[in-house]
């Protein structure tokens, strides 16, 4: 079994604390690492390296900084079969998928070789009598990133791409579940140029994210999570002065009208309901199809898939989706479909008996499929994060826009139509921060910003495109006035634009 270490000051580093957690591979159930889990001391150790390094990478030219995080893709590339593989092994998503979610973090860290451009100010020539008024942007210092299991490649480079090429010092606390991504990534980036200290990796849990929350010299936080700890994070975060963005948990609605093409919703519905074992932010987990006759012709269509679906070891290529991260996360998704029956749903598909050869003690559960769910239930309520979709029937588009409204989390949502009067109206008042219109996951593309709406969010600025800019950077403004020497005396009042 291999120790994992931190990376910190552009090394790698054991851990110190004597803590560690097991690492699984969750398509065989087998412990294949010990990843250290960070004491205050050594989560302070990084910040104290990052606070070192950060003043020369901030005085480094923007576009010398962007040159680096092209190196950074050129090495990506290179080692994108190696990085898929770890993530695979450690997560349990397939390789295919894996590469997925490299790539959505590649296309940001390309947006941020634009970084130059994107921190230009504004500069306004003239604003009075020899005054001109300009304002920059400059990198807030040490920042730190406290990411999720699920895309270990992707929401940290979303973090430490943007942070970095502002100029700041990065201090990345990944999941303890897949730390093998994050790990490669510092590693690559030294490679690619970077000077040590400028990003670094500390594993571990509750302890070193406290001892980020409270580190005075960390000045801002990008968390993404489970809301119960977003809040938290939130919370602690901006209570010690810091700025702070936090992503939480969803639930993600799909409706689909009467008028929609079904054979088209119905595969979009597949993949983003049960594509890596429905453990994505903006998988889909609840269905309201329009209509009686809508939902019969759904359920018709649908229970054939879901029982028809293939799952496999992350390795298997021909697999739809792999095992659950771990022995808890299928025991609590499992629980969830044993509640879903207790309340009265209709478990039209049960995924619960399904075994995989070979891997008897890898963490599989087969698809499953709740049929009459209603919004009373705790199996619509909560998130689940697993293959479990729920179909709720609404009578009307007012109805199933209603639920979309009122469900406490906001993160995605979908509707399925052929009508555009009906998508333009949706698009307009549903309550959701990132909305697909025959798009089942509206995951924005790099160049705009990604981010949900009510409780699937505490903070103001979104993830990347141009608000991680804005997160990454204060904003200065200078009011300057040459020739100095214009003589008007001394003025007592608040100075105006005569
Ligand atoms: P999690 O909340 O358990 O863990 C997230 C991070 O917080 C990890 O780094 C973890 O070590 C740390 N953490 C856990 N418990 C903590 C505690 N008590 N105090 C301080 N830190 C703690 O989430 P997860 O299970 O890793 O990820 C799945 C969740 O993330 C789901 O709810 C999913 O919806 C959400 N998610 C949201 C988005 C988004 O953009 N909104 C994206 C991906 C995942």
């Amino acid at each position: 079994m291999r120790e994992l270490t931190h990376f910190i000051g552009g090394k790698h580093v054991k851990g110190t604390s004597g803590r560690f957690t097991e690492g699984y591979q969750p398509m065989t159930g087998e412990i294949i690492s010990k990843v250290p889990l960070a004491s205050k001391a050594e989560t302070r150790a990084a910040v104290e390296n990052a606070l070192a390094a950060q003043p020369a990478w901030a005085a480094t030219n923007p576009q010398r900084r962007a040159r680096v995080l092209m190196k950074f893709l050129e090495l990506v590339a290179r080692d994108n079969d190696k990085i898929a593989d770890v993530i695979a092994r450690e997560h349990g998503k397939t390789i295919i998928d894996a590469k997925g979610d490299i790539q959505r973090g590649i296309e940001v860290i390309e947006f941020c070789v634009g970084a130059p451009h994107l921190m230009k100010g504004e500069y306004t020539e003239g604003a009075g009598p020899g005054i001109d008024i300009y304002s920059l942007r400059q990198p807030l210092g040490v920042v730190a990133g406290i990411t999720p299991f699920n895309f270990p490649a992707m929401i940290p480079m979303w973090k430490f791409g943007p942070a970095i090429a502002c100029g700041n010092a990065f201090v990345l606390k990944p999941s303890e579940r897949d730390v093998g991504a994050p790990l490669l990534f510092a590693e690559l980036m030294i490679e690619a140029g970077l000077p040590p200290g400028i990003l670094n990796v500390v594993n571990g849990d509750k302890e070193a994210v406290d001892a980020l929350l409270d580190d005075g010299d960390v000045r801002a936080i990008g968390f993404v999570g489970s809301t119960a700890i977003a809040e938290y994070v939130y919370a602690r975060g901006t209570a010690n002065g810091k700025r702070v963005q936090c992503f939480g948990g969803a639930k993600n609605h799909m409706v689909i009208m009467p008028d929609a093409d079904m054979d088209q919703a119905v595969d979009a519905l597949i993949g983003a309901g049960y594509g890596s074992a429905g453990e994505r932010c903006m998988a889909i987990s609840v269905v309201v199809p329009v209509g009686e006759q809508t939902a019969d012709e759904l359920v018709k269509r649908l229970v054939p898939r879901v029982e028809s679906l293939k799952i496999g070891p992350s390795t298997d290529a021909s697999a739809d989706f792999g095992p659950l991260v771990t022995a808890q996360a299928l025991e609590r998704v499992r629980g969830y479909v044993d509640l879903g029956i207790k309340e009265g749903a209709t478990l039209a598909v049960d995924g619960r008996g399904f075994k995989m050869q070979g891997y008897e003690n890898g963490f599989y559960l087969g698809g499953c499929l709740f049929d009459n769910v209603t919004k009373d239930m705790r199996i619509y309520k909560e998130e689940i994060f697993g293959p479990v979709l729920s179909i709720v029937r609404a009578k009307k588009y007012e109805e199933a826009l209603a639920l979309c409204n009122d469900h406490e989390y906001g993160n995605g949502v979908a509707i399925f139509t052929r009508d555009g009067d009906a998508a333009r109206d949706f698009a307009a008042r549903v309550q959701v921060g990132m909305v697909g219109v025959n798009v089942p996951i509206p995951v924005p593309l790099a160049y705009y910003t990604f981010g949900g709406w009510k409780r699937s969010v505490f903070g103001d600025l979104n993830q990347h495109g141009p608000d991680s800019i804005r997160f990454y950077t204060k904003t200065k403004t200078v009011t300057s006035r040459w020739p100095s020497g214009t003589k008007e005396g001394a003025e007592f009042s608040i100075p105006t634009m005569k």
